[in-house]
């Protein structure tokens, strides 16, 4: 996005209103229950019909305040909430639910610095991921190859996803007096996988949200 302008044209959340419904309180985590304290609007100079709504929505369980900048377009709106919640509470929509959840525990593994956790559950993220779009194979290796083989994952892909395997077998199978997950390697894993899923997921999504936007009305 170039210009504050640009806000919910082109991508975005469906329907051109925003909802309190699509924000998590940063202070309590409880997603969805604020009333609205205050709204104000500027109009585009030159455009009428486009506006930025400036509004203050106070959470109705901890009364903390957010501030939402939010903008339609034709079909989409799409908005930026100030402050934010730290903690992660919510994988990206279009990752399936499993892999949201060990994606999510993923994170909240590097921020808690459990590095050992933080690398099993990208390696985990990764495998659930090639399951859902038919691996085969009898362990990690293998689904990686078969995956890559139907033309899915492109040979870099190829190559990332058999770094986040190597960086997290060892945690997956430890031996004992095993050392430690170096955070960095675990920081890097969590990297790779976070990259996958994109790829997998978020990159198609948007892709079809921008045929959507383009077919005729
Ligand atoms: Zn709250």
């Amino acid at each position: 996005m170039e210009s504050w302008w640009q806000l919910g044209e082109g991508s975005g959340q469906w329907y051109t209103e925003f909802k309190p419904s699509e924000v998590t309180c940063p202070f309590c985590l409880e997603r969805g229950n604020f009333g609205i304290v205050s709204h104000f609007e500027k109009k585009k100079p030159n455009d009428e019909k486009k506006k930025l709504n400036f509004d203050t929505y106070k959470c109705g369980n901890c009364s903390g305040f957010v501030m939402v900048l939010w903008s339609a377009g034709d079909r989409l709106h799409d908005f930026r909430v100030l402050p934010w919640p730290l903690k992660l509470s919510k994988a990206p929509e279009e990752f399936p639910a499993d892999v949201g959840r060990y994606w999510m525990q993923a994170h909240r593994s590097l921020s808690e610095e459990n590095w050992d956790a933080a690398a099993v559950m990208a390696r985990s993220s990764l495998q659930i991921a090639l399951r859902s779009f038919k691996a085969e194979g009898k362990n990690l290796k293998e689904e990686i190859d078969s995956v890559a083989d139907s033309g899915l994952l492109p040979p870099i892909m190829k190559d990332w996803s058999h770094n986040v395997r190597e960086l997290g077998n060892d945690s997956a199978h430890p031996e004992p007096g095993q050392a430690p997950t170096d955070p960095n390697d675990a920081n890097d894993i969590v990297q790779f996988m976070d990259y996958l899923l994109e790829y997998l997921y978020t990159l198609p999504t948007r892709i079809s949200k921008y045929q959507k936007r383009r077919e005729p009305k």
